[in-house]
């Protein structure tokens, strides 16, 4: 059977997480740090705090903007349920927005409508690693007339005069928009480093911090560090230091990043742009080559002349059929042996936002892509032969259930 994606778990990475076992400090202390400091430097941005997970980190930042009851927050309704979930818990109310015909990234213009006097942020999404429409974004949230709308009610909501953008970018570490990193496009940006994720840590995410002035985004990382440590003005190692006394200066949340995924991280970092990367493109490519003359399939977009993605997913769209038959096909794949998967089953699908109220209807674009959508494996020991097999296993069971035309 060939896995959908299972992580790169080498002597190198065994070595490092060894060294770490080994140290005498297991949780958030040097490496971590390292590690914060080798993503800034990756990802052009002034600070960066690693966290348990992006979850905790989108989290945090809703809770340190002031994201609350009574407030809105744009979102994509074609993406992964944490989106959605860090929002509800703040107390907000994700209004979801559909995605473009051509694209599984949200649509700018659908979002500026959404926009009302009670919007706090925008959370768009490059799905599968392709990076959403920045500049679209951030004329939006600069627009003066919007910005008129924005009802600050915190210090930091005060400070930044408008709407924050704020990207959840778990899929596109290493993505690229006009020459930049992703990271640096909007206010700030959350990289999830999850086992299936492009580069992992096992569980594990990152806050990558580019506000404008006249916010310091070195002092925002240290306020951060403090609030997803309880509240407490000193971390465990510059406790060790002899200085043991603390405060807590808020009832902080726990969402800090251990050693131990830190030395996962720090290898996989090293080795991203140069091995991974390159090797997901070669099979993203394989893929393209094997599927764009074929009329049944449409092949997912992942590089044009602005924008060039972090092949996280490889989204294969299979044209004219219906979800039954997409289900039909991805059995029929699993029977030769490959595992296949479906991004994402949009959320006013799941019984909870439905019952609360959102409907699938409303996102028309987003229902196409999911019913046509099924996930190819791409990952770095994918091999050229295993490429090869599931190319012909996914072109068998589609001539099995549409024919040849
Ligand atoms: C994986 C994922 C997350 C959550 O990442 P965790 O690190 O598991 O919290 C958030 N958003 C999207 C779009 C994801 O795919």
């Amino acid at each position: 059977m060939i896995p959908f994606s299972p992580p790169r778990m080498d002597d190198k990475i065994i070595a490092e997480v060894t060294d770490t076992l080994k140290s005498g400090w297991i949780t958030t202390g040097p490496k971590t740090k390292r590690f914060e400091k080798q993503l800034a430097n990756y990802a052009q941005v002034p600070a960066v705090l690693c966290t348990s997970a992006a979850t905790t980190g989108l989290e945090l930042i809703l809770r340190w903007f002031g994201v609350q009851e009574g407030d809105e927050v744009i979102i994509p309704a074609y993406t992964y349920c944490a989106t959605a979930n860090v929002v509800l818990h703040c107390g907000a109310k994700p209004v979801m927005v559909d995605c473009l015909p051509d694209s599984f990234n949200l649509d700018p213009e659908l979002v500026k409508k959404a926009i009302t006097a009670r919007t706090k942020a925008i959370i768009p999404v490059d799905i599968g690693g392709f990076p959403a429409d920045y500049d679209a974004l951030n004329a939006i949230i600069n627009d003066t007339e919007i910005q008129k709308y924005f009802n600050p009610n915190t210090e930091e909501q005060r400070n930044l005069k408008r709407i924050l953008l704020l990207s959840d970018a778990a899929h596109s570490l290493g993505a690229k928009y006009q020459g930049k990193s992703i990271g640096s496009l909007a206010d700030i940006t959350v990289f999830s480093f999850h086992a299936v994720k492009n580069l992992t840590t096992a569980e594990g995410g990152a806050i990558a911090l580019s506000l404008p002035k006249p916010f310091d985004n070195e002092a925002i990382y240290k306020w951060l560090n403090i609030l997803s440590l309880h509240g407490q003005s000193k971390d465990a190692l510059a406790k060790t230091t002899g200085n043991w006394r603390y405060d807590v200066v808020c009832a902080g949340y726990k969402a800090n990043m251990t050693d131990i995924q830190a030395s996962i991280g720090l290898v996989e970092l090293e080795r991203y742009d140069s091995d991974t990367l390159v090797r997901r493109k070669h099979i993203v490519d394989a893929y393209h080559a094997a599927f764009c003359e074929d009329k049944r399939f449409e092949i997912p977009v992942t590089d044009t002349e602005s924008k060039q993605s972090s092949y996280h997913l490889y989204q294969l769209q299979i044209k004219d059929i219906s979800e039954g038959e997409r289900d039909e096909i991805i059995q029929k794949i699993f029977k030769l042996d490959v595992s296949v998967n479906v991004h994402f089953q949009p959320l006013p699908l799941f019984s909870y936002y439905k019952n609360l109220g959102y409907k699938m209807q409303n996102y028309p674009h987003a229902w196409t892509h999911y019913s046509r959508e099924i996930s190819l494996p791409v990952y770095y020991d994918l091999t050229d032969a295993q490429v090869k097999t599931v190319i012909s296993a996914v072109k068998q069971a589609v001539e099995k259930m549409i024919g040849n035309d």
